[in-house]
């Protein structure tokens, strides 16, 4: 599957924010924002004003960044996003909050959604006790998530968990730490999902 293979913190540095890529890292005075928050390359500090577009394209990449997607994947949960009643991006973002992997990293047992997927990948979770190993598969409220009881001694996910306390849970999960599960409780509300992102700015650039 296609996926990103440019440094993470060039991301980062050309959305000029924190997108938190790296887990620990990114808390850290390591991160490369807290010591060059400009964008990368030779005219990274010379970049002018953006045209409405510019800004657009900006938000839509960043989104994209933030969970790790390719264009494709993310345009197939726009069209999804609009098909369904309700508001095109708030949709949207439930849509991309509702993935396992993006869950896993929530509850807090991987530091970064990429480590996330790396885990989903491998087998170490379970949904509602069965083997799932599809980053994308979409949650519904009710179910749980678990790391497969093998994996519960992997020393990633341990130190993630430890973290857990410094990161916080999101309203709608549930976790239980000592039994390495958690639950997705409800869908998100806009105001619950605390994402620095401007969604209507790509609902925007896909209505051009
Ligand atoms: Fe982004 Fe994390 Fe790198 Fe900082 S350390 S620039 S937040 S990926």
């Amino acid at each position: 599957m296609a996926r990103y293979t440019e440094a993470q913190c060039r991301l980062c540095r050309r959305e000029t924010m924190k997108l938190y890529l790296k887990g620990d890292r990114c808390y850290s005075d390591k991160c490369a924002i807290e010591r060059r928050n400009y964008p990368p390359g030779q005219h990274g500090q010379g970049r002018g004003k953006l045209s409405d577009y510019g800004v657009q394209l900006r938000e839509k990449q960043k989104i994209k960044r933030i969970y790790g997607l390719v264009e494709k994947q993310f345009e197939s949960y726009f069209e999804e996003a609009e098909r369904r009643k309700g508001v095109t991006g708030t949709n949207f973002l439930i849509l991309l909050e509702r993935r396992l992997d993006n869950t896993a990293y929530r509850l807090g047992f991987a530091n970064s959604r990429s480590q996330a997927r790396q885990l989903v990948r491998h087998g170490h979770f379970l949904v509602n006790g069965k083997k799932v190993d599809i980053p994308s598969f979409l949650l519904r409220p009710g179910d749980r998530v678990a790391v497969a009881e093998s994996s519960r001694t992997l020393q990633i996910i341990v130190e993630s968990v430890a973290a857990l306390p410094r990161r916080g849970v999101v309203a709608w999960l549930e976790i239980d730490a000592s039994k390495f599960e958690g639950t997705f409780r409800a869908l998100p509300a806009r105001e619950e999902m605390n994402l620095p992102v401007q969604e209507q700015l790509v609902v925007e650039f896909y209505s051009k």
